[in-house]
């Protein structure tokens, strides 16, 4: 069965490490929206000259160009095959209603929403831990507090569609997975 997924999380919730178990085992695309603007400003290409000014005043680009950007993706041969996990998309509900009409209009739909739940003093000790010039408490606090204000809804969004699986994300990375595995193994 090809599988839609879709991973919710703050920062230092871990789902990057659990992005790369998940691809590992099951094979599905792995689409970080991040990644694909990042890639798009190196290569200075169209779609990277209109994401530049929001992504360097760390605004979300537009959700034109953004759903845009991930229909185009969705719709390569290796998702068709494969499935996807979405990483850092949706990122409101604006685009969660998007990907489901994308989806619907393909007789298709999302498998399972993973959310990574972790208690905020873990989530400030990772992010701390992780020792980067910005990341000072005062700064952490706030993006925990954007992130949180963004992420939600979504979790809302996805518990209302009955697909949300919320992992506590608090514990070692192998025991996390061992969680997202079974929910994983119960859909395949
Ligand atoms: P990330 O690595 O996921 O934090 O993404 C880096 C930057 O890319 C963000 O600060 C946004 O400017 C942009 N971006 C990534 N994903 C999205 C999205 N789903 N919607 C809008 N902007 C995004």
């Amino acid at each position: 069965m090809v599988m839609n997924l879709i991973l919710l999380g703050l920062p230092g919730a871990g789902k990057g490490t659990q992005a790369d178990k998940i691809v590992k085992d099951y094979a599905v695309v792995h689409i970080s929206t991040g990644d694909i603007f990042r890639a798009n400003l190196a290569q200075n290409t169209d779609l990277g000259k209109e994401a530049r000014s929001y992504m360097d005043s760390g605004n979300l680009v537009p959700d034109k160009i953004t759903n845009a950007m991930v229909a185009d993706r969705l719709l390569a041969a290796d998702v068709k095959e494969h499935g996807f996990m979405l990483d850092g998309y949706p990122r409101n509900e604006e685009q969660a209603r998007f990907l489901d009409g994308f989806l619907d209009e393909r007789g298709q739909k999302v498998s399972a929403t993973f959310y990574f739940k972790v208690s905020d003093d873990i989530l400030r000790q990772r992010l701390l831990g992780r020792g980067r010039a910005d990341d000072t408490p005062a700064v952490i606090d706030k993006r925990l507090q954007v992130n949180k204000a963004a992420n939600l809804p979504l979790v809302d969004y996805y518990q209302a569609e009955g697909v949300l699986h919320t992992i506590d994300g608090n514990g070692d990375v192998d025991s996390i997975y061992q969680n997202v595995k079974k929910v994983l193994d119960s859909l395949s």
